[in-house]
């Protein structure tokens, strides 16, 4: 497995899909941050070795813009893709890798048993665009319907450590607390799944404010990035 991840979700290797989130150890893939480039593309260039040693010769990845766009990748090409805009990608094609960065937002991944899988970049703005409906769509017009998948819930900020504005909170949960409040971005995305037709649902112990000593956290003040990846 790659040396420095902080989760990997066993729970999909029986579909052959391979999915985990870096963290502290492994070191920021972040591209917004003071660290020297030639560190911050070493390590992108290890992630895209680790998906080559597990058959993925091409990885996808791209700006993130706290939107609902979600990419799909096909084969028959090969390398790192930096795409347009997008806080999401899936791909129904073997041999491919697809990569979010996170730090407290969401990193959401779906798998399904033909190999298709996605990988979601869901913070508050995100979930309130419904990022997940639009992942779980993709996949389905993809051949991979919604009631076959199964979704993890990775390391992110917990209900109880992510307090947002009141006008976020009823966004978000249509309920308006009148003074900042607390949220759990990680179960409001659960619900939005469920409703959607997704059942077999597991969500990750991992907070990144918590679990700050092996995670980047941005509300701890970490201009590191954790990087979700999936691949098949
Ligand atoms: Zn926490």
């Amino acid at each position: 497995m790659l040396a420095g991840a902080a989760e990997v979700i066993d729970d999909f290797a029986m579909f052959g899909i391979t999915a985990l989130t870096t963290g502290r150890a492994f070191g920021t893939l972040g591209t917004g941050g003071d660290e020297p480039v030639h560190e911050v593309m070493g390590r992108w260039n290890a992630v895209v070795a680790f998906a080559a040693s597990r058959g993925a010769t091409r990885l996808a990845t791209s700006p993130q813009v706290h939107g609902g766009e979600v990419h799909a990748h096909g084969a028959g090409w090969q390398g790192w893709l930096r795409a347009t805009p997008a806080d999401g990608h899936v791909s129904a094609s073997r041999g491919t890798a697809i990569a979010v960065t996170v730090a407290d937002c969401v990193p959401v991944f779906l798998a399904h048993p033909s190999g298709a899988a996605g990988v979601l970049h869901s913070g508050w703005r995100g979930t309130a665009a419904r990022i997940i409906e639009r992942g779980i769509a993709q996949l389905a017009s993809q051949g991979a319907p919604a009631h076959e998948l199964r979704l993890h819930l990775g390391p992110a900020v917990c209900g109880a450590c992510y307090e947002v504005s009141a006008d976020v909170h009823a966004r978000l949960t249509g309920i308006d607390p009148g003074s900042p409040a607390t949220v759990d971005l990680r179960a409001i995305i659960a619900g939005h799944a469920r409703a959607a037709g997704v059942s077999h649902i597991s969500v990750s112990s991992l907070c990144t404010r918590c679990d700050n000593g092996v995670l980047f956290s941005h509300r701890c003040g970490d201009a590191g990035r954790q990087v979700g990846m999936i691949l098949s």
